[in-house]
């Protein structure tokens, strides 16, 4: 599973870094993705991430 954050939607809101810090990142004013592919064990935080995102800028695929 690999997770995408659209750096043009993110608004910086730190929601997925506080959710799964082990995958989300704010190095800066965005969030950035920081372990892909997700690990089985950090897959239901990571989505816990995806669900929360308040504008919908993280994305995933099963591949
Ligand atoms: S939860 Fe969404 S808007 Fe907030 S920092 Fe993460 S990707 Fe950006």
């Amino acid at each position: 599973m690999k997770f995408t954050v659209d750096q043009n939607q993110c608004i910086g809101c730190g929601a997925c870094e506080s959710i799964c810090p082990d995958v989300f990142k704010m190095p800066d004013d965005k969030a950035q993705v920081i372990l892909n592919p997700v690990p089985e064990n950090r897959q239901p935080d990571a989505l816990a991430a995806e669900d929360g995102c308040p504008v919908g800028a993280i994305s995933h695929t099963n591949d």
